[in-house]
């Protein structure tokens, strides 16, 4: 047989055990050995099922309390010094991913940044060097974790995060140099890492090195030549597994393939012509490791097909030199699709988490094994169910694919350039200098919470529930306009999810009771599934939004997630390109924004904060996705009249590089986060002279802190020096519906005044 393998697991249980016992534990509810405890449970029980399903490897230390790169951190002993002094070492772990506690009456110490983990939506915490860094071996997580299944009787794998990778991917705290420079005195880490595992008798460490699917230079190729010379020095009796993951390696895959290890792992789902340039340049001896199995979304994989790649690699290496496994660590798919009851049969038999992807893995091991005769029966099953999938007239609507088909380049622009619309919208919604508005929600409250979830338990009537809705609304209006807030929202308080909202809606889609995938530390998202053609049934949004216009005579904002951002946040179908997906739903965004004209908004905002995390993780990929992207958020948008002001909103991440894109979106308005980096990222508005109107974040949400009057003014001011009066909105961050009423009241109170004031030509 060929060696079925696995790169890693879910951490959380299939009933998100870890993410309560963390919760716990930080409410201060739960003795630490308790959650230690709850940790080697879930330990011993991924191990087992992976065993039970029959896997050759196994991986180990993929778990982690809270995330991988922090726990690698930890390793090499790379904690700043403001957690020095944190004793325990647990707080000291948690305090460097969420924060420290106050002390003597001073505020504790900010965590590591957090980002996201590649192109995937897993958010790292970032480490932080000095330039005269010093590693030290800090912790015996990857040795320990070994022993422990080794106890239970499995030998199992141990994962770390590859020195390169770890380098590039933190960031340098002081000015002057680059955290890579660092190499050679952090290996020293890894090798007594390597060499006390290979005492403790494993056999194989799986080294991940994603940096190896992005943009990688000559330096980052010397690095990793440096550090595999060295790391297989250090422990000659220890098999290593190179892993790649998230894209293919590309030009630099035969330099890769000669790098003194046993196996390179590749991913073949997203880089499908690797394998033939792989089986090219493969020396004598190196094991191949292909990633056969979608480790990025819920599809079965058609295994038939998978076969067929394993066995070309089995005749040119030999049963002994080809593991199957899947594209990258499974930490990215929800757990076992056998706890979905409620699902729609139809949809669940097409789809497969990450127990039936252990399943998928090992049956192709076994049919590229030489044990065909034993699996055809269940790889005909799947043959059979990949068809019913692809003839189902339930992913195909041809009316959406008509309308799709006739879409041309005049359908995507409004009908007038901006400037011809900002008279027509000026004229219908007169507005002040410096006019303010919110991004979208208020605060979700206990109460808002309680009520949702007892109108989805029946326990409170839709009748209940909407009055009860739309008492929040009326609250919320009136107290904007006692603000005096110029353009008013409704608050969202009918939405749990931007995202979920508009799916549970839309057709083609469907949604799970328990597919939870880890977003960052304890927090899990469960992503919509999109399995066929987007149409819209109805209107989504307007009732909502008219019921709040008809209680002032100011304008209110409709509201509406983007095409790309409700692709993005989902599992998206892997039988149509991702761009004819999100102009499927950018046609019904499109209709929605049609009703809400109908119905009289004058203002209406379409979401996009995702759009930049769709990127490509290479750059010369960047152009094609943001051409589709784009257009996706002005088919959504083109059909508003001249006098309907269309506003986005964007937020999580830097634009400075994409910013002639959210110029093509051509939205009237634009809010921005930009508070927290102190309005740095307006640099960009430096250069390019954006034409239309902007709201740059005054007040940042994310934190419980609250802003004064002068503070807002001095941003409105670092804002003003790029951009001209008549082009700037006054707006918070972001959405302020993790926050409180208590306060969200003072600080929007604060933005109003600095706004009047600015408007009355007074300054800081
Ligand atoms: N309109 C959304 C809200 O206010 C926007 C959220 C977001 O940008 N993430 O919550
Ligand atoms: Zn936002």
């Amino acid at each position: 047989m060929t060696i079925a393998s696995n790169l890693g697991f879910p951490r959380m249980g299939r009933n998100r055990e870890l993410k309560k016992a963390l919760e716990q534990f930080w409410a201060g509810k739960l003795p630490a050995e308790q959650l230690r405890s709850t940790a080697k449970q879930l330990r011993k029980a991924h191990w087992e099922l992976q065993e039970e399903a029959g896997l050759a490897q196994i991986p180990c230390n993929d778990f982690t309390l809270y995330d991988h790169m922090l726990d690698t951190a930890i390793m090499a002993g790379v904690i700043p010094d403001r957690f020095a002094d944190i004793s325990d070492p647990l707080d000291q772990y948690f305090a460097m991913a969420r924060g420290g506690k106050p002390r003597d009456g001073k505020a504790g110490p900010t965590a590591l940044e957090m980002t996201k983990w590649y192109d995937t939506n897993y958010h790292y915490l970032v480490p932080e060097f000095k330039r005269n860094q010093t590693f030290r071996l800090d912790s015996r997580k990857a040795v320990g974790e070994f022993r422990e299944a080794k106890s239970l009787g499995i030998p199992a794998r141990p994962v770390l995060v590859g020195p390169v990778t770890f380098l590039t991917l933190g960031k340098a705290k002081e000015p002057g140099f680059e955290p890579l420079e660092l190499l050679s005195s952090l290996l020293p880490v890894y090798e007594e890492v390597l060499r006390e595992l290979a005492a403790a008798g494993a056999e194989w460490v799986q080294i991940d090195e994603p940096c190896l699917v992005t943009d990688v230079d000559e330096r980052v190729l010397e690095a990793l030549e440096q550090s595999f010379a060295r790391l297989t020095a250090s422990a000659p009796s220890l098999k290593i597994l190179l892993a790649t993951y998230f894209g293919p390696i590309g030009e630099a895959l035969p330099r890769v393939l000669k790098l003194p290890v046993q196996a390179v792992h590749l991913d073949l789902t997203r880089g499908e012509d690797q394998l033939d340039a792989a089986l090219d340049a493969v020396p004598a001896g190196l094991t191949l490791s292909l990633g056969l199995v979608d480790g990025r979304n819920v599809w079965k994989s058609d295994l038939w097909s998978a076969v067929g790649r394993a066995d070309k690699a089995v005749k040119r290496l030999g049963f002994g030199r080809v593991m199957i496994a899947p594209s990258c660590s499974l930490l990215h798919s929800p757990i076992d699709l056998d706890d979905e009851t409620a699902l729609d049969p139809e949809v669940k038999e097409w789809l497969a988490f990450a127990r039936q992807k252990l399943d998928e893995i090992v049956l192709i091991a076994k049919a590229a094994g030489g044990e065909r005769t034993q699996v055809v029966a269940q790889l005909d099953a799947n043959q059979a169910a990949i068809t019913r999938r692809r003839n189902s007239p339930r992913t195909h609507n041809p009316e959406v694919r008509a309308r799709l088909a006739a879409v041309t380049p005049v359908i995507l622009e409004r009908r007038s350039p901006y400037e011809r619309r900002k008279t027509a919208q000026r004229s219908k919604t007169p507005l002040p200098a410096f006019p303010t508005t919110t991004i979208g929600s208020f605060p979700q409250t206990e109460e808002v919470r309680k009520a949702r979830a007892a109108n989805k338990a029946g326990t409170l009537s839709a009748d209940a529930y909407d009055k009860f809705l739309k008492s929040e609304i009326e609250q919320a209006i009136r107290w904007q306009e006692q603000v005096g807030l110029d353009v008013l929202v409704h608050g969202e308080f009918e939405r749990n999810d931007m995202v979920e909202y508009f799916g549970e809606q839309l057709n083609g889609f469907v949604f799970t009771a328990n597919g939870w995938v880890q977003s960052y530390g304890s927090r899990c998202v469960k992503p919509p599934i999109i399995f066929g053609d987007v149409t819209r049934r109805g209107p989504m949004t307007t009732a909502w939004t008219k019921y709040a216009q008809s209680l002032t005579g100011k304008p209110v904002k409709g509201m509406l997630t983007g095409p790309v951002t409700i692709l993005q946040w989902s599992f998206v179908r892997d039988d149509q390109p991702r761009r004819d997906t999100c102009w499927q739903i950018a046609c019904a965004i499109r209709d929605e924004v049609a009703d809400l004209e109908h119905g009289g908004a004058a203002v209406i905002q379409i979401d996009e904060p995702a759009l930049r995390e769709g990127l490509p993780l290479r750059r010369a990929d960047w152009a094609p996705y943001l051409r589709w992207a784009v257009d996706a958020f002005r088919l959504a948008a083109g059909g508003a009249k001249d006098e309907t002001q269309i506003h986005t909103h964007m937020c999580y991440c830097e634009f400075n590089d994409i910013i002639d894109s959210i110029a093509a979106l051509d939205a009237d308005v634009i809010s921005l986060e930009t508070s927290r980096s102190q309005m740095e990222i307006l640099g960009a508005f430096r250069e390019f002279r954006y034409p239309n109107e902007v709201g740059p974040g005054v007040y940042d949400i994310h934190s419980p802190r609250l802003p004064s009057q002068a503070e807002i003014e001095q941003l409105l001011d670092k804002a003003l020096a790029v951009l001209s009066p008549d082009q700037v909105w006054v707006n918070p961050d972001c959405g302020l519906k993790t926050r409180r009423w208590e306060e969200v009241k003072p600080a929007l109170t604060a933005m109003v005044a600095a706004a009047r004031n600015r408007r009355g030509g007074g300054s800081a």
